[in-house]
């Protein structure tokens, strides 16, 4: 054994001690339903969120709660670094809205099968927040240094993070590093994340008797049909763009033809460059019968996430860490967009994916591995205090 994993090794063992109250704690996080959209759930949930970790953690240096408006709020809560007076900051970022709706748990309550727990939010993201806890409680148990911590709770992610977003990149401006505790991808970090555009474009035609009058009007629909075929060809798989037309509307009858029809476009892009062709695209398309007008609205929700060598250095720690652990990390590139996305824009090294081990993010059986859970948890310890070196 190397020297450096017997810190690492005792962090987890701390860590393994403590499963019970891990799972316990887990369990009792799901049960506070916090749907994006339920504002009042939102508030009793971050409550709920801020009593524990005050039990957990103590009460933080700092905190800085954000008025989320019709949105979720955010909450910045600062725990500095009992042994180290000068330790870098890092953010760490968990987002405490689901994609659950009120009621869900009724039906699907937390359980427990062997090594799979499920409940609505366990693998996105609250298992990510436990790990967090439980990692820094494991540094400060053992007197392990780790670096300042200032973690962003945001309720609004799973909206794009609309009203958190600025909060988002101005803690992460002031830190060194940005941990995203979001579920990994089969147990990989996420080191690079595509941007996300979200488009809407808006055929306006003529509507005439499309049998008595089938020369005059203009329809809405033969100019989204094109518009949809162009958008559609214009995806670059290879260069890690697509662009799909989810959702299309458009007409009123059949003997009529549309004055109106609307696509809403979802757009993965994995280079800014390639997001300035996308815009193009949409800047270019244009009706065919001068009786009719294409508008369109929308725009980048979230930035590319780069891999940059800041990021990859990060990466190579928290490999190194988990080989202390003899667990084999991997790196992903994913298609799905995060908070890391914006620090990431900002130039800051982020590791993403830090979160649970298991699957079925936003699916009805999402769950998340207890092993993969204490795993997490150490390994986050462990990337807290190389983060110090
Ligand atoms: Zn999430």
């Amino acid at each position: 054994m190397k020297d450096g994993a017997k810190p690492i090794l005792a962090l987890q063992q701390w860590i393994n001690d403590h499963r019970d109250e891990m799972v316990q704690d887990l369990s009792d996080y799901i049960s506070q339903e916090t749907p994006s959209d339920d504002k009042n759930l939102l508030i009793k949930g971050l409550d709920w969120t801020e009593r524990w970790l005050g039990l957990r953690l103590g009460t933080p240096a700092a905190r800085r709660l954000v008025d989320g408006g019709e949105h979720g709020d955010t909450v910045v809560l600062d725990y500095p670094s009992p042994t180290l007076g000068a330790a870098p900051w890092a953010t760490a970022l968990c987002h405490y809205d689901t994609v659950w709706e009120a009621g869900t748990l009724a039906e699907w309550p937390v359980s427990v099968d062997g090594d799979s727990l499920t409940g609505p939010g366990a693998f996105d993201m609250k298992a990510g927040l436990v790990q967090l806890v439980w990692a820094l409680k494991a540094c400060d148990a053992l007197g392990a240094p780790r670096p300042h911590v200032r973690l962003v709770l945001n309720g609004d992610e799973e909206l794009g993070s609309p009203s958190s977003r600025p909060v988002i990149e101005e803690e992460a401006r002031r830190g060194a590093a940005v941990l995203v505790f979001e579920a990994s991808a089969d147990g990989a970090l996420k080191t690079a994340r595509k941007g996300v555009g979200i488009f809407r474009v808006e055929a306006q035609g003529e509507a005439v008797h499309a049998g008595l009058d089938p020369e005059s009007g203009a329809s809405a629909i033969d100019e989204i049909s094109r518009v949809v075929l162009k958008l559609h060809g214009a995806s670059d798989l290879a260069a890690g763009t697509s662009i799909n037309v989810g959702i299309l509307h458009g007409g009123t009858r059949t003997n009529v033809k549309a004055d109106k029809a609307v696509a809403h476009v979802d757009v993965r892009v994995s280079s800014d460059e390639e997001a300035r062709r996308v815009d193009r695209v949409f800047a270019t398309l244009r009706a065919e019968n001068p009786l009719a007008a294409i508008a369109f609205s929308g725009g980048w929700n979230r930035p590319v996430m780069q891999r940059t060598e800041k990021t990859a250095a990060m990466f190579a720690r928290a490999a190194e860490v988990a080989s202390a652990l003899n667990l084999d990390l991997k790196e992903a590139s994913v298609g799905g967009a995060s908070d890391g996305n914006f620090a990431a824009a900002l130039g800051l090294p982020v590791l993403d994916g830090l979160g649970a081990v298991g699957a079925g993010a936003h699916a009805r059986n999402e769950w998340i591995s207890i092993t993969g859970m204490l795993q997490r948890a150490a390994l986050a310890a462990g990337l807290l205090t190389r983060l110090t070196e």
